[in-house]
């Protein structure tokens, strides 16, 4: 008789943690409300009839209340032009009531998502996407911080405490997932590599890391081949793919079942990193009105 010995990695919760910061975001709310008698608001600004969006929309405008902050949500027709946009978004940063703005993505094909993003006042730019912001983050200076990597970030220092000079690959360099996540693990003293589509012999690179985290949009890519044994494995990636019976489901860009095999820690999709993402705009809504304020910054609620 045999006996299996493989010990499967530790599952990270995202989901509990996610309520646990969104816990914490409540508890904050009420702290601002005695101390200075203010009310944190999100406004969250809605081109055009998407389907995800719409869902993506709903469910930030109901966080946001049930921690007890106000909410603003804006839909506009899909045929709303760039002045009109830009205009609203003058509004909303000169509204002393709004201390957060996030203009859901993508817009259509007629308006310039940068020049958008841009107009946002950086201190209300929740998402963490002004090009000053990003800047910021680059150079070492207190940023607001984009959502997902943020959530990453977060896991990570919750299941390995301090990160100095562990080795990490990010898989993916987008602007809003991939770049921000590597500046932050720099930030944390990582060893940062980035792969992406050109990157030779990914599997070799992604088998050195202590830490991986893919963000790269494509099913099950990061096989248990590409993982060093002990490894913490955090996964974005959110694919929709068919199975049988004319169903569809969504997996992460890691293949869930073998990795765990291999890896000390993974995220699962769903309930993984996903539900951090909105937790961590309600994180940083609250950063931002304290910021705006002049109160004490949550300290574990920022990067
Ligand atoms: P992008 O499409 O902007 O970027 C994907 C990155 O993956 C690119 O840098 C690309 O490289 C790289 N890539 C593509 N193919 C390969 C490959 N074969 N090998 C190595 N790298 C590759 O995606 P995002 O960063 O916006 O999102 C990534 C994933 O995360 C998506 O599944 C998305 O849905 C998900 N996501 C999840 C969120 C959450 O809340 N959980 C939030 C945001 C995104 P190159 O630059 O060379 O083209």
């Amino acid at each position: 008789m045999t006996t299996d010995t493989k010990t499967r990695a530790e599952v990270i919760d995202g989901k509990a943690f996610a309520a646990r910061i969104r816990g914490r975001v409540a508890e904050e709310v009420a702290r601002i409300r005695e101390e200075a008698g203010l009310v944190p608001g999100l406004a969250v600004v809605l081109v055009g009839e998407d389907p995800a969006s719409q869902i993506y929309v709903r469910n930030k405008a109901r966080q946001t209340v049930e921690c007890g902050m106000h909410s603003a949500e804006h839909r506009l027709e899909p045929t709303t032009t760039q002045a009109e946009l830009l205009e609203l978004i003058e509004r909303l940063n000169a509204d002393p009531t709004i201390h957060g703005i996030l203009v859901q993505l993508p817009l259509p094909g007629h308006l310039d998502e940068a020049l958008v993003i841009n107009a946002i006042a950086p201190e209300k730019d929740v998402d963490g996407f002004h090009i000053s912001n990003a800047g910021r983050l680059a150079t070492g200076q207190r940023a607001m911080v984009p959502c997902t990597p943020l959530g990453c970030l977060m896991l990570l220092r919750d299941r390995l405490g301090d990160l100095s000079g562990r080795s990490a690959v990010v898989i993916g360099r987008s602007n809003i997932v991939g770049k921000p996540m590597a500046q932050l693990l720099l930030r944390d003293s990582c060893t940062v590599t980035i792969a992406h589509s050109r990157t030779a012999n990914i599997e070799e690179v992604v088998s050195r890391a202590d830490i991986v985290v893919a963000a790269v949009g494509r099913p099950a890519m990061v096989k248990a081949s590409w993982i060093k044994p002990g490894a913490t494995v955090i996964d974005v990636g959110i694919n929709r793919v068919e199975v049988p019976g004319g169903k569809s489901v969504v997996v992460g860009d890691v293949d869930f079942d073998d990795v765990a095999d291999v890896a000390g820690a993974i995220t699962p999709v769903p309930g993984g990193v996903g539900p951090m993402t909105i937790a961590c705009l309600l994180a940083n809504t609250v950063t931002a009105c304290c910021r705006a304020h002049g109160l004490a910054e949550p300290r574990d609620l920022t990067a």
